[in-house]
């Protein structure tokens, strides 16, 4: 490796330990890093550690370091990877995708950032205005996608409240064309609660001027995507009438229900431009279906009026970051077309997903977050044993399978069809009304009683952990947590449809949802992330697949320090060590014959300085002959397998005793 200074910095790729444990990888991790060297290899995976203070590892000289260059030629970055899937696309024409993943605070979306960066960076070097504009609205949209869906959390003061999956689409000559974002389970119950120490979506704070800054820089980046004038209003007018409607208190009297500040209604109806006895209605009761298809008008409880303002004021705050991801996708629609695909573009896809949360009391989007998660492991296990195993094919080389934990059983714990969770979540908001929450935990337990990953306290008395008729936990591989049933089969409707302004309506594109129909079983959230994630899924794996995996170092947000045991947990549920085993037991490192002759042909007779062996094949025969270490490869058609990392580390030796 060029430019690595050497084994006082550690071993670049943990394939070249002397021995998988957790000791020795942890040794390893935390030398690197005390020494600024963040980033290591598992073969072409990057694990990458927080370093909570400017390295000074990026910007315009690094690029052109990594530029068109292989992997193992430069110090392992992630600029190397985002060089490997652009070149994957050109010279192949690959879709390919750079999964990202880790907990909050461990670096994912600045990872992003600096894997678009690099992108931005290598192409268009023509200049054309076309593609100047992409670029351009692709580096902006996290900006504003940052300002909507993020928020200051005890973990990290930027977090991802949101999933983002973005597409870019290249034409044949690897420039960027276009893109589209998909974004995942917003986490809109911070719109009104907050634990403690947490801030709400960036967004409130900056339409109120308390963050003028950043607010500058939003404005700016929404006029370059192309937000009109009137459009960045309405998104003012939104904010604005979400945070009175989280003011709107309600009052018994002897007529019924009141609001009781009924101004904080005007405003509201005035900023959403919204009949005002409507807005008031859909705070104060409800229709529902009687007997056949008869509607009537049903007032809301106070508690009930509390819950329809709530689930309201989520709903408007979902519907406008959608419509926002939308407007972005409009502008980024892909326009280049590559001949060598019939006309269809190629695309890099970069996954920045929130990582397992576990909280003290978790709520159904951590529910959501985490079954996320276990269905990401299992694409990686999937992935990485499949991605070795067709390039031994490829290369003509035999391989046995080899042994790797399975989640498979919590991914099937979840989305079972019938019987899975979210199935019975599903039973029981159809029939909503007659089942409680208590009758959901009761399926639950029927129905999993005896699953190795499923408990509740009904099912284990002893634990007082967990509440009694209010919780149930799912042992996840990071961890296990305990989610409490309540509301969870609460559902509210709540529509723009009625708006006058066009903008706001345009959010609500489905229209008004007839209450007939919402009585015909309406999908649930939990099915359709479900949806959403098996979509999501299959989708990386139609693609050539790189991974950076993000590990936080301490819970301080502190430089320089590394919790030990903290890391020790992270590496082990991302099944690292498994990782480097799966790359070991196949073969520690692969090159093809020029590049190997390139680094060791000084190390041998037949090979220096030039070999007249027929094929470059051949020459590399003829020097790991003389070193006596031809019995640990094998030879593929194109590139050598190396076995054990002491072969390369003998050839190392050899290299530097000259
Ligand atoms: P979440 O899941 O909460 O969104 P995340 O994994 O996306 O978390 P980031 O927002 O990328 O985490 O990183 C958290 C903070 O850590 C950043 O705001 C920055 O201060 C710091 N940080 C992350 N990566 C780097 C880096 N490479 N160099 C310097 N600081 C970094
Ligand atoms: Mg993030």
């Amino acid at each position: 490796m060029e430019e690595e200074e050497g084994p006082e910095f550690g071993k670049p790729d943990f394939v070249l330990l002397d021995q998988v444990t957790m000791e020795d990888f942890m040794d390893n991790l935390k030398l690197r890093f005390e020494k600024g060297r963040i980033y290591t290899y598992i073969g072409e995976v990057v694990v990458s550690v927080n370093p909570y203070r400017k390295l000074p590892l990026y910007g315009p000289e690094m690029i052109a370091k990594y530029q068109g260059r292989e992997l193992y030629e430069r110090p392992p970055h992630l600029y190397a990877v985002a060089d490997a899937a652009h070149k994957a696309m050109k010279r192949r024409a690959k879709d390919t995708c750079i999964v990202i993943s880790g907990e909050s605070g461990a670096g994912k979306t600045e990872a992003s950032k600096h894997i678009m960066q690099y992108i931005a960076a290598i192409t268009n070097p023509s200049q054309r205005a076309e593609v100047e504009r992409v670029k351009d609205v692709l580096l902006k949209s996290t900006c504003v996608l940052e300002a909507f869906g993020n928020a200051h959390t005890n973990r990290n003061h930027n977090s991802s409240r949101f999933g983002k999956y973005m597409d870019i689409n290249f034409d044949f000559k690897g420039d960027p064309t276009g893109g589209h974002i998909h974004s995942y389970l917003l986490e809109k119950s911070r719109v009104l609660k907050q634990h403690s120490g947490e801030r709400n979506f960036h967004s409130f704070y900056q339409s109120s001027d308390s963050d003028e800054a950043n607010y500058q820089a939003v404005i700016q980046a929404m006029k370059v995507i192309g937000f009109s004038s009137d459009e960045m209003d309405c998104v003012h007018r939104i904010l604005a009438a979400i945070l009175h409607l989280g003011n709107i208190q309600f009052v018994e009297t002897e007529s019924g229900l009141e609001v009781a500040e009924e101004r904080l209604v005007d405003h509201v109806a005035r900023l959403t431009a919204t009949p005002r006895d409507l807005v008031m209605r859909s705070l104060l009761s409800r229709t529902v279906a009687s007997g056949g298809r008869e509607l009537i008008e049903k007032d809301h409880s106070a508690p009930e009026a509390r819950y329809a303002r709530d689930a309201c004021a989520k709903a408007i705050y979902e519907r406008l970051f959608g419509w926002i991801v939308g407007r972005i996708n409009e502008v980024m629609e892909a326009r280049g077309r590559d001949p060598r695909r019939d006309g269809k573009d190629t695309v890099i896809g970069v996954l920045d997903i929130y990582g397992f949360e576990i909280f003290p009391d978790n709520s159904f989007e951590q529910f959501c977050i985490n079954y996320c998660n276990e269905k990401l492991q299992q694409l990686f296990i999937q992935l990485i044993l499949k991605q070795e195993q067709e390039e031994y094919q490829r290369e003509g080389i035999t391989w046995q399978n080899i042994e790797y934990f399975n989640n498979s059983a919590i991914v099937e714990l979840v989305e079972r069809p019938h019987r899975g969770v979210l199935a019975i979540l599903d039973e029981a908001c159809a029939s909503v009304g007659t089942v409680t929450d208590r009758l959901f935990l009761q399926s639950l337990d029927t129905h999993h009683r005896h699953h190795p990953h499923y408990t509740s306290r009904q099912l284990c008395p002893t634990d007082k952990t967990m509440e009694f008729g209010r919780d149930f936990r799912i042992k996840h591989y990071a961890g296990d947590v305990t989610s409490a049933v309540e509301g969870i089969l609460g559902k509210g409707v709540c529509s723009g449809t009625y708006s006058t302004d066009l903008t706001l309506r345009s959010m609500w594109p489905d229209g008004q949802q007839d209450i007939t129909e919402v009585t015909k079983r309406p999908l649930t959230a939990g099915t359709l992330f479900k949806n959403s994630m098996v979509a999501l899924v299959e989708n990386l794996a139609a693609k050539e697949p790189y991974y950076v995996r993000c590990i936080k170092p301490n819970e301080e947000k502190s430089p320089g320090h590394l919790d030990e045991e903290r890391c020790r947990h992270q590496v082990a549920y991302l099944g690292l060590l498994e990782n480097v085993r799966v790359r070991r037991a196949g073969f520690a490192s692969r090159q093809p014959y020029p590049r190997f002759l390139l680094r060791y042909k000084m190390t041998c007779e037949y090979t220096w300085p030039n070999h007249l062996l027929g094929s470059d094949k051949s020459a590399v025969g003829a020097l790991l002959e003389q070193h006596g270490l031809k019995d640990d490869v094998a030879f593929g058609h194109n590139k050598l397998f190396i076995r054990s990392p002491r072969t390369l580390v003998t050839l190392e030796q050899s290299r530097a005793r000259l």
